[in-house]
């Protein structure tokens, strides 16, 4: 079998599942709510929540850690973040408390109101993390490749996941601005040092991927090189 991208969940908070002959990994783990989500999109691709090797994050945000730490208790998954934000993750760190700047109303309601729905209330943070640094390549279906990029948090990480031909970026961009509702490729708010994540992003460069997915709003089709060329400077 060919390796097999789920797309979970939707614009507002997505989740992603590489599905391969050895098992499934996932990259980012939604909102506290999104198991049953999960579960049914695995269902439907014939495997169930056990098959989760690993969940690799692509930041320590609330509204990416989700389910994580019941897939690491319930169904023995190893949730892999990059060391600056395993404290995030672990919630050893205080949830951080950026400023976002331009919100309109409509939007954030919908991105509150979906977080309610899907339980992102109740953050459950990660009694176990482990580590990952710049330049693993992960021991997981699908080899994901981690490619840092500090600016939105400073353990952001890119995910390469070559046999997909995707590359993950979490929330150094958004293609959808939760607050503001506008549609095209840009530096996601919330973020800590939105011109660091500008110079993070140049170490993609080259890559050969043609599918880019942020953690909200939907797919930017194209290269790292095409994203870079989009985004407003
Ligand atoms: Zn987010």
């Amino acid at each position: 079998m060919t390796d097999q991208l789920l797309r979970i969940g939707d614009d507002i908070v997505a989740i992603h599942a590489v599905v391969t002959d050895e098992g499934v990994t996932l990259i980012d783990a939604g909102l506290s709510g999104d198991l049953g989500i999960v579960a049914s999109a695995l269902r439907r691709a014939g495997r169930s929540l056990d098959d989760i090797r690993g969940v690799v994050l692509t930041h320590g945000d609330a509204d990416h850690i989700g389910v994580a730490e019941r897939l690491r208790v319930e169904h023995g998954a190893v949730v892999h973040v990059l060391r600056p934000d395993a404290d995030l993750a672990t919630g050893a760190e205080p949830s951080r408390s950026v400023k976002a700047d331009g919100w309109r109303l409509g939007p954030t309601l919908r991105f509150l109101w979906v977080g309610l729905l899907r339980g992102g209330l109740r953050t459950r943070h990660l009694q176990e993390v482990r580590p990952m640094s710049d330049g693993d390549v992960l021991d997981l279906p699908g080899r994901p490749e981690i490619i840092a990029i500090p600016g939105h948090t400073p353990g952001s990480a890119a995910i390469r996941m070559p046999s997909v031909g995707a590359l993950f970026l979490g929330d150094a961009i958004t293609t959808r601005h939760v607050l503001t509702g506008a549609e095209r490729a840009s530096i996601a708010p919330f973020s800590e040092q939105p011109q660091q994540t500008l110079r993070s992003l140049e170490r993609l460069r080259g890559l050969p991927e043609r599918r880019i997915f942020p953690g909200h709003g939907p797919e930017f089709r194209g290269t790292a090189d095409d994203l870079l060329e989009a985004l407003p400077r």
